[in-house]
């Protein structure tokens, strides 16, 4: 569902609205005054979403590159320092300098 943001002609505030199927025109009206008079304009968050939809729908394919060439670079795999960590013990505490 594309968010649009629209500018009241009446007062100049921002009332972005989640346009769903079904929406009309007239149900967008502006949050600060009620003026039903708005112009849409370029959302940033909306081209940021049609952004993040577009990396979403790249092919699949992708991410198994991604996951086949993290695995073949241990220093990129952002688990390595996960599973270097050792639970707490007695030692692990009293590494702290007192
Ligand atoms: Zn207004």
């Amino acid at each position: 569902m594309p968010l649009y943001e629209y500018r009241c002609d009446e007062c100049q505030a921002l009332t972005t609205y989640l346009w769903r199927s079904g929406s009309k025109t007239s149900d967008v009206v502006c949050k600060a005054c009620g003026a039903a008079s708005l112009t849409k304009i370029i959302s940033r968050i909306s081209v940021h979403r049609n952004m993040t939809s577009k990396m979403a729908s790249l092919d699949p394919k992708y991410d198994a590159m991604v996951d086949r060439a993290v695995k073949n670079t241990p220093n990129a795999d952002p688990d390595r320092l996960l599973s270097r960590m050792k639970p707490f013990d007695d030692r692990g505490r009293s590494k702290v300098p007192e």
